[in-house]
């Protein structure tokens, strides 16, 4: 007889939603997944479309394709799937946004990254042009899309299957962001010239790195989103170099880094004609963002 999938769908049918949150959270506990009550909850609470606090109120039990469902959901969390995978969206500032394989689940990190760019575009007067590059699911693009109107959003992405999700989350949001093809900039010269502020999470891992990483991360996510090559530091390089020509006179720049990468991002950026502006934390207080302001030098005459 084949086995139950999971403890959790046997009993699913039979219990409340608290009841069963409890036995799915205990038996991702034995199975060592990290957080597994945070991990019971969301799942249950995202199924039953309801507000996590509110699931101890809801007594009636599940149906049977409640239960079942659940029961496979939990199964894949105890296999590391992430949270978001298994749903296939994740939440970010104000947004829901669609994932695929392709897409890096958006991190609370990236939603402190908005924030700096946020200061950064309050802190300039005149035009507000931006461009983030290599935008996944759009969370950067379309966060700031949407919480600053008045400027105008690009963003790229090299796989097109990416940028349909991140085109699709972006209506979803009303809001708009242009979206390109393009290996980083390449192919951009209708914009030469006149982007104000430079906006990128690149891929910033180590490559001799992605095995010690969380399962959650080095199984789930997508490689191309994370390899930054041996240091981590390729993408800032090329960024750096090849944004260039789309540079307004005076354009800002906000990249995420890695843990500990801050002062050698900056560092690469001075030498790349840039002025280091500083730094910005996530919310565990890490070097998280970097600032970065280049002033197009005058022509040689
Ligand atoms: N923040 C991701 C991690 O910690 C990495 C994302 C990236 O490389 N930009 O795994």
């Amino acid at each position: 007889m084949a086995r139950p999938r999971s403890r959790a769908a046997r009993i699913g049918a039979r219990q409340g939603a608290r009841g069963l949150a409890r036995d799915a959270a205990k038996e991702l506990e034995d199975a060592g997944v990290p957080e597994p009550v945070a991990s019971a909850e969301v799942l249950l609470s995202e199924l039953l479309d309801m507000r996590r606090g509110d699931l101890t109120l809801r007594d009636e039990p599940l149906t049977r394709e409640q239960a079942a469902l659940y029961g496979a959901w939990i199964q894949r969390r105890v296999e590391r799937e992430p949270v978001q995978r298994i749903l296939g969206y994740s939440y970010f500032r104000n947004l829901r946004l669609d994932l695929d394989d392709h897409t890096l689940i958006p991190r609370p990190d990236t939603e402190s990254v908005v924030e700096a760019a946020l200061e950064v575009i309050d802190s300039r007067a005149g035009t507000c042009r931006v461009l983030d590059i290599g935008t996944g699911s759009g969370a950067i693009a379309i966060s700031v899309a949407q919480e600053r109107p008045s400027c105008e959003v690009h963003a790229t992405d090299n796989a097109e299957g990416v940028l349909q999700v991140a085109r699709r989350n972006a209506e979803r949001a009303g809001a708009t962001v242009r979206f390109h093809q393009a290996d980083l900039t390449s192919g951009l010269e209708d914009l030469a010239g006149s982007i104000d502020l430079l906006i990128s999470n690149p891929p910033y891992v180590r490559s001799t790195d992605i095995r010690e990483l969380a399962p959650e991360v080095r199984d789930w996510d997508p490689r191309a989103a994370l390899d930054g090559g041996w240091d981590g530091l390729d993408f800032y390089r090329r960024i750096f170099v090849e944004a260039v020509p789309l540079l307004a006179g005076e354009a800002d720049a906000v990249l995420e880094v890695g843990d500990g990468q801050a002062e050698d991002v900056l560092e690469l950026g001075r030498r790349a004609g840039y002025r280091p502006l500083g730094t910005r934390p996530d919310l565990t207080g890490k070097s998280r963002a970097v600032l970065l302001r280049r002033r197009r030098p005058p022509d040689c005459a």
